[in-house]
C-alpha cells in the first residue's frame, strides 16, 4: 500500500495511491500504515497531479548511512567498514517530492545520493533485529543532498549534509514492499547516473534497526537513510535529478539558486 500526505485548499490531509490516483482517508500516515486497505475508512478521490505533495512524515530526525553499499566502497576502493557509520541530517533539511533543492552559495559542489529510506512506524528502543520489521512502518525515497566541496574542507559533515532543502523525501511510503532486494537509480537531467540494488547494502535494515535503537531511541515517523550506491556527482543550478526505487516510485525534484 502506498500512503501520502497532501495538501488542497490549505488542509493536509492523508492518502491511499490507487489507480494513478490518491484516495484520500481518515487516518493519520502512520496510523494507516499498520492497517489493511480494507479498514481504511475512505473519502475523496483526487488525481494525482492536482495535489501538492507533503513529505510523507515530519521526523523528529533522519538517521543516515555513509558508505552501506559493496560497490560503492570497491568504486572508492575502501574497506568495507565493519560497523555502520552514522551522521544526522536536521529536519529543516527535508522537502517533498517536486520541491527544488536549493543550490547554496557557500558551495561549489553539490552532489546528488539516492538512497532507500525506512520510516519508523513504533518507537524503537534496543530492538533486536528479529523484531526489527515490527517496528518499520515502511520505505520510501530520499536523496542525501550533499556540498562535497565543504564536506571535504570541514573533515566533518555537519555542515555539508544540513542546508535547508537537503533531503528530499517521499513521494510516498509502501508499505508491503522486501527491502532486501529492489533494484534502486537515479537520472540527472533524464541521463542514468546510479543504477545498482539494495541487496548490495552491506548492513541491511533490519541490522540497522538494532544498531541505531542500541544509541538513540527512534521516534514514530524517524528517518533512516540506508546509504548510496555507486555514481555520486555534482548537480548545476537547472538540474532535474530523479530517484527511483522499484517497488516504492520515483522522487523528482529540481536545482534553485539560493
Ligand atoms: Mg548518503
Amino acid at each position: 500500500m502506498k500512503l501520502l500526505r497532501f495538501k488542497m485548499e490549505g488542509v493536509i490531509k492523508t492518502g491511499v495511491v490507487i489507480n494513478g490516483g490518491l484516495v484520500e482517508i481518515h487516518h493519520s500516515l502512520l496510523e494507516a500504515s499498520g492497517s489493511p486497505l480494507d479498514d481504511l475508512e475512505r473519502k475523496r478521490f483526487y488525481p494525482l497531479d492536482e495535489v501538492k505533495i507533503l513529505p510523507p512524515v515530519e521526523p523528529s530526525k533522519v538517521v543516515c548511512v555513509g558508505l552501506n553499499y559493496q560497490d560503492h566502497a570497491q568504486e572508492l576502493n575502501m574497506d568495507l567498514p565493519e560497523e555502520p557509520i552514522l551522521f544526522l541530517k536536521p529536519t529543516t533539511t527535508v522537502i517533498g517530492h517536486g520541491d527544488p533543492i536549493i543550490y547554496p552559495p557557500q558551495s561549489h559542489q553539490v552532489d546528488y545520493e539516492a538512497e532507500m529510506a525506512v520510516v519508523m512506524g513504533q518507537k524503537a528502543r534496543f530492538v533486536s533485529k528479529d523484531d526489527a520489521n515490527d517496528h518499520v512502518a515502511g520505505y520510501t525515497v530520499l536523496n542525501d543532498i550533499t556540498a562535497r566541496d565543504l564536506q571535504q574542507k570541514d573533515g566533518q559533515w555537519t555542515r555539508a549534509k544540513s542546508f535547508d532543502t537537503f533531503c528530499p523525501l517521499g513521494p510516498w511510503i509502501e508499505t508491503d514492499m522486501d527491502p532486501s532486494n529492489q533494484n534502486i537509480s537515479l537520472k540527472l537531467n533524464g541521463d542514468v547516473k546510479q543504477d545498482s540494488n539494495t541487496g548490495n547494502m552491506i548492513f541491511s535494515v533490519e541490522e540497522l534497526v538494532e544498531y541505531i535503537s542500541k544509541i538513540m531511541t527512534l521516534n514514530p515517523g524517524d528517518v533512516i537513510a540506508t546509504g548510496t550506491p555507486p555514481g555520486v556527482g555534482a548537480m548545476q543550478v537547472g538540474d532535474v535529478v530523479e530517484v527511483e526505487v522499484e517497488g516504492i516510485g520515483i522522487l523528482k525534484n529540481h536545482l534553485k539558486l539560493g
